[in-house]
């Protein structure tokens, strides 16, 4: 079907983009997609849920009192919206702690510089660490000039490119440069040139090595180190950071549903992540991701529609520095998940909605592309070669499972785990536009199934 599709668009086919003519089995669909779309765009209620979450619980970092009280709230938003089966399943999660931190230039001029220390880094010593920097573009670089690395701080100087590619610097460096003997990493954000915004996220420290502290530091400052050291000048630093782990903590989490009237046992999943870094009130990454997902459900409900198939939103916890909301799920739903019959992942924005990434088998593939037909009013018909999403991948490797990412355009991660990362990069219309589309592409799904 694919094939007679490109070959009839010809030259014009971008990507894989849904036929315009459907088959006869989705006609009966489109006024039913017409209805949701209209519903969603009528208010901006899914914004108005977004902004009372992220302005009353602010970031929900795992461990955090506002991560908790923001789940309580949405386990009776969803009651209150008429979800059925809305409950907290129980997950320990890690809670490290950033407590405060700061980077001080020493040499060639004293200043406090922006800066966020790496989730999971470990802290300072109470005094701090100063060195000396050592400005690197890359592991290679540093590993040619292995002899000036110990007892440095180590600068990693990696313009972005895409974000698997510039991550590792983030996730690895710190061990990488411990194993040469540095006290210290510091990491050029990972994100295009903002506005001297660190970027924080996860770092993970090999076994066996040194776990030095990691923090990030704006691309501005990472540059104008790279300048200075380029010039022959010395560049000092001062690092502190409490950062530390405390015991793992009791957290959830949270699902509802809308039952199946003909098959309540097969499961179409949607859901993010709740949890987000500190610094901002993770409003895009991933309280958007969250309430779109939970949006379609709602707007189902709203519209008296109850698919043949149930519909599922979980809300999963510790995504960004554990991902134990994710296997938590896989493990307490083993029985079943050989049941679900599609997972959709929300977290990579709620920008304007572009359409949907897929992985699973051809014929299913076939379905949710004709679907996505449905989608082209809002311009997000576009179905790309693979989805997935980091809670949604245990449950697929366990049970085999299609899944689904939600895509969008825009710059994501020019405010990707900063402390830019508020509701107002985010517009009333985005929301709903993204609420209508998962809205539609999760009914027809769990109306219709994927052909298994
Ligand atoms: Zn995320």
């Amino acid at each position: 079907m694919r094939k007679a599709f490109v070959i009839l668009m010809g030259v014009v086919a971008i990507g894989v983009v849904a036929r315009a003519q459907g088959d006869a089995w989705l006609a009966p669909y489109r006024p039913v997609a017409e209805k949701l779309i209209a519903e969603s765009q009528r208010t901006d209620f899914a914004w108005q849920r977004l902004a009372e979450l992220t302005d009353t619980y602010g970031p929900r970092l795992s461990g955090s009192e506002g991560l908790e009280r923001a789940i309580d709230w949405a386990v009776a938003q969803m009651k209150k919206d008429g979800l059925e089966n809305v409950r907290k399943e129980p997950v320990m999660i890690p809670k490290w702690v950033r407590g405060r931190e700061s980077l001080e230039l020493i040499d060639p001029i004293r200043q406090p510089l922006p800066m966020l220390g790496l989730g999971n880094s470990v802290g300072t010593p109470a005094s701090g660490i100063e060195a000396d920097v050592l400005v690197v573009s890359s592991f290679d670089d540093m590993k040619a000039r292995a002899a000036n690395v110990k007892g440095r701080i180590v600068l990693f100087n990696v313009p972005f490119t895409n974000y698997g590619a510039t991550v590792t610097y983030r996730s690895t460096g710190p061990s990488e440069a411990a194993k040469l003997g540095a006290v210290a990493v510091l990491i050029r954000s990972v994100g295009p040139v903002g506005l001297r915004t660190p970027h924080t996220g996860s770092t993970n420290y090999a076994d066996g090595v040194t776990r030095i502290p990691g923090a990030a530091i704006p691309v501005e400052d990472a540059e104008r180190f790279a300048r200075l050291a380029a010039r022959g000048v010395k560049v000092r630093v001062k690092l502190n950071m409490e950062a530390h782990f405390e015991a793992d903590v009791q957290s959830y989490n949270v699902v509802g549903e809308l039952r199946g009237r003909e098959f309540p046992d097969q499961i179409v999943l949607l859901g993010g992540h709740f949890d987000s870094w500190d610094p901002g009130t993770g409003a895009t990454d991933d309280g958007g991701g969250c309430v779109v997902t939970w949006e379609a459900v709602r707007l189902m409900k709203t519209l008296n529609l109850r698919p043949r198939r149930t519909v599922r939103v979980v809300l999963f916890v510790n995504e960004e520095n554990g991902l134990r909301g994710g296997n938590g799920y896989r493990d307490a739903h083993a029985a079943e998940l050989a049941r679900h019959v599609l997972l959709l992942e929300s977290d990579g924005g709620v920008f304007d909605p572009s359409g949907f990434g897929f992985t699973g088998p051809d014929a299913a593939r076939a379905t949710v592309t004709t679907i996505a037909s449905l989608l082209a009013p809002l311009g997000a018909n576009r179905i790309g070669a693979s989805g997935g999403g980091a809670d949604i991948g245990p449950s697929a490797t366990a049970g085999k499972i299609p899944t689904m990412s939600h895509e969008v355009t825009g710059d994501y991660f020019l405010i990707h785990h900063t402390p830019a990362d508020t509701i107002d990069r985010i517009t009333p219309k985005q929301m709903a536009n993204n609420a209508a589309a998962i809205a539609v592409m999760a009914y027809v799904v769990a109306e219709q199934g994927l052909g298994k």
